[in-house]
């Protein structure tokens, strides 16, 4: 079970770790029913490229707050099919996976990490094993 799941307030939109529940208070004061249906785990793989830098998480074009380096995150979601597009600072090179939350496949895991280009860096997201990610 992880420790906090990754939101988006559907009232104002802000992202946020909130504890896991059915239900989260947002900083704007709106109660919201946290999604229902399966998990999204993301995994930033440690990389000295830009390690202070924040990558921004964006779920079918809708933003969903930053991952730090070496940071898991778990997004709940409710059953549909999903693009996950990250970019990290300048960088907004990345293979873009799609995936599907149903009752046969509720759990995905992505683990991403930058691979260095010599104009711009381009970031890898792959499907992994949970094995593969710490914290989870
Ligand atoms: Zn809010």
């Amino acid at each position: 079970m992880p420790n906090q799941y990754r939101v988006v307030c559907p009232k104002c939109g802000k992202a946020a770790n909130v504890p896991v529940g059915p239900q989260y208070t947002c900083s704007c004061g709106s109660v919201n029913a946290t999604p229902q249906g399966g998990l999204l785990y993301i995994y930033r793989m440690g990389n000295f490229v830009g390690a202070a830098i924040g990558m921004s998480i964006y779920l079918n074009e809708n933003p969903v707050g930053a991952i730090a380096n070496k940071e898991t995150v778990c997004i709940p979601l409710g059953y549909g099919t999903y693009k996950l597009h990250m970019a990290h600072g300048p960088s907004r090179k990345c293979n873009d996976p799609v995936f599907e939350i149903s009752a046969a496949n509720p759990v995905v895991y992505m683990k991403a990490h930058i691979k260095p280009g010599a104009f711009t860096n381009t970031i890898l997201i792959d499907p992994c094993a949970a094995s593969e990610m710490p914290g989870v």
